[in-house]
C-alpha cells in the first residue's frame, strides 16, 4: 500500500486532500502536513471515507521535511505549499529517494521572478536518486501544457502559434480580493508582461497588451498579456513554435485597486521602517485582504481556461481551441473550495495518480508536456474537469 504526503493546507491543499481521498485505492494512506497543523485538522475532519493523518512541518527546513517523509514512509510528496518551498521540498525528496510533484515555479522570496532554472538544475540529482519530479501540475501551468501536447499529438503536424487564455469570471462580492495567495497573485500581475516570438522573449509594460476574447459559457472579457511560467517549458518542447502568449482576464475594479496600491507602495517586497519595526508592505497587505480560502462560499460564476493553437495539418492551415469551464459554486459544493483552487488541486492529484500508477514515469525532473497527454486528458474528464475542443474558422 502506498503513502501520499501532501504539504500545504491552503485552498489547493484542501482540494488535493479531498480528491486523493476520493481515489484512496491509488493514494493509500494520506498525510496532510503544513505549517499550521490546525488547518490540516479542519480539512481532515471534512473527509469521511478515509482517515487523513495530519502533521506540522516548516517546509523551509529541509531536515524537518526529511524527518516527516521518513516518519510516514511516503512514496510521493505533493507540494501545494508556496513556490518559496519548492527547492527545500525537492532537496528533501532527493535525500529520501521519494517522488515529487508541484504546481508552481520556484520563486525566491526576495526577488519577484519566476523561472524553472533552479528546479531543472536538480534533474541529474533526481535521476541519480532514481526518482521523478513533475513540475507545474496545476491548471496553468499544468493542464494548459497537457492541452498543448494533446493538440500537437492529435491535431497538428506543426504548431506555429499558441495563445493561453485564462478567464476567471467569478464574483466574490468584495471590491478587491485575490483568488489565491495575494503575494503570488499581485507579484505576477504587477510585473512586466512578456511573450515569445521567433526565438526571443519580448517584454511589455504591465497590462500593455489587451484584447477582448469571447470565452464560451462566459462571454467577452478584457484579457491582458502577462508572463506566465508554462511558456518557458513549452518553447522548449513544442517543436516548430513561432509565437506563444498568455492572456488573463481582469475586471476594471481589480485593476484600479491594484494600480492605487502599487502607486502608494503597498505592493513593495522590500522591508520598510514603521514605528521602529521593519515591515514588508506586500506582507502587510496580505494581512488586510480577505483570506482566499474565505472566498469559497461567496464566489459565483465560472472560470474558462484554455489554449488556442494554430498551425498546419496535412499541408492545410488549422486552428483549434481546447478549453475547460468550471463553476465556482459547484466546486464549493463538492470540496469546499472555489474554482481557482479546484482547477489547481484536481490536476495535482491526477499528476500524482499517474506517477503512482507508473503511467507517467520518467526519472529526473520533467514538465507536463513531455508525457503522453491522453491518460491525463481521460482523467480530467473523470475527475471533475471535463474539457471541450472547437475547430475555429
Ligand atoms: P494558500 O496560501 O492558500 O496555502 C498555502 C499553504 O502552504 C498554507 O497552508 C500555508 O500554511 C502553507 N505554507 C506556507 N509556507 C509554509 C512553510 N514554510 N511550511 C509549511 N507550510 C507552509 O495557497 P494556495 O493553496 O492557493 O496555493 C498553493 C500553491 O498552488 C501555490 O504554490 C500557488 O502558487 C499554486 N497555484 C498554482 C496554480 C496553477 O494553476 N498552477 C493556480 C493557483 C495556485 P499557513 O496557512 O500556516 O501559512
Amino acid at each position: 500500500k502506498k503513502t501520499t504526503l501532501i504539504i500545504g493546507a491552503g485552498g489547493v491543499g484542501r482540494v488535493v486532500a479531498h480528491k486523493c481521498a476520493m481515489n484512496a485505492d491509488v493514494f493509500g494512506e494520506i498525510v496532510l502536513a503544513s505549517r499550521t497543523k490546525s488547518k490540516c485538522e479542519v480539512i481532515a475532519d471534512e473527509i469521511t471515507n478515509v482517515v487523513i493523518k495530519t502533521a506540522s512541518v516548516d517546509a523551509d527546513n529541509v531536515q524537518e521535511i526529511v524527518e516527516l517523509i521518513k516518519e510516514y514512509k511516503a512514496d510521493i510528496v505533493i507540494n501545494v505549499a508556496l513556490p518559496y518551498q519548492d527547492l527545500s521540498i525537492m532537496d528533501a525528496c532527493i535525500e529520501c529517494g521519494v517522488d515529487y510533484l508541484d504546481t508552481a515555479n520556484y520563486e525566491h522570496p526576495d526577488e519577484a521572478k519566476f523561472e524553472y532554472k533552479e528546479q531543472w538544475a536538480r534533474d541529474e540529482a533526481f535521476a541519480e536518486a532514481g526518482i521523478m519530479g513533475l513540475l507545474g501540475s496545476g491548471f496553468d501551468p499544468g493542464v494548459t501544457n497537457v492541452f498543448c501536447a494533446y493538440a500537437q499529438k492529435h491535431y497538428f503536424d506543426e504548431i506555429h502559434t499558441i495563445d493561453i487564455l485564462d478567464c476567471n469570471a467569478g464574483d466574490h462580492g468584495y471590491p478587491f480580493a485575490t483568488n489565491f495567495n495575494p503575494e503570488i497573485n499581485l507579484r505576477e500581475v504587477s510585473a512586466n508582461g512578456r511573450y515569445w516570438e521567433s526565438g526571443k522573449w519580448i517584454e511589455t509594460e504591465p497590462m500593455e497588451i489587451k484584447m477582448v476574447w469571447d470565452y464560451p459559457e462566459v462571454g467577452p472579457k478584457d484579457s491582458y498579456l502577462l508572463y506566465h511560467e508554462e511558456m518557458e517549458s513549452l518553447v522548449k518542447h513544442i517543436k516548430g513554435l513561432k509565437r506563444i502568449r498568455f492572456f488573463m482576464t481582469f475586471g476594471e475594479s481589480y485593476l484600479t485597486h491594484m494600480k492605487c496600491l502599487e502607486n502608494v507602495g503597498m505592493l513593495g517586497i522590500e522591508p520598510v521602517e514603521h514605528k521602529g519595526q521593519k515591515i514588508i508592505p506586500m506582507e502587510f497587505l496580505k494581512t488586510l485582504l480577505p483570506d482566499p480560502a474565505s472566498l469559497g462560499p461567496r464566489t459565483k460564476g465560472k472560470t474558462n481556461i484554455g489554449i488556442v493553437a494554430e498551425g498546419i495539418k496535412d499541408g492545410k492551415k488549422r486552428k483549434i481551441y481546447i478549453y475547460q469551464v468550471s463553476d465556482h459554486e459547484a466546486c464549493y459544493k463538492e470540496v469546499k473550495s472555489q474554482a481557482v483552487s479546484y482547477t489547481t488541486g484536481v490536476p495535482a492529484m491526477i499528476g500524482a495518480k499517474l506517477m503512482l500508477e507508473k503511467i507517467w514515469y520518467k526519472e529526473g525532473v520533467h514538465n507536463m508536456e513531455e508525457f503522453d497527454p491522453d491518460p491525463f486528458m481521460d482523467e480530467l474528464n473523470k475527475q471533475g474537469l471535463p474539457w471541450k475542443i472547437k475547430e475555429l474558422e
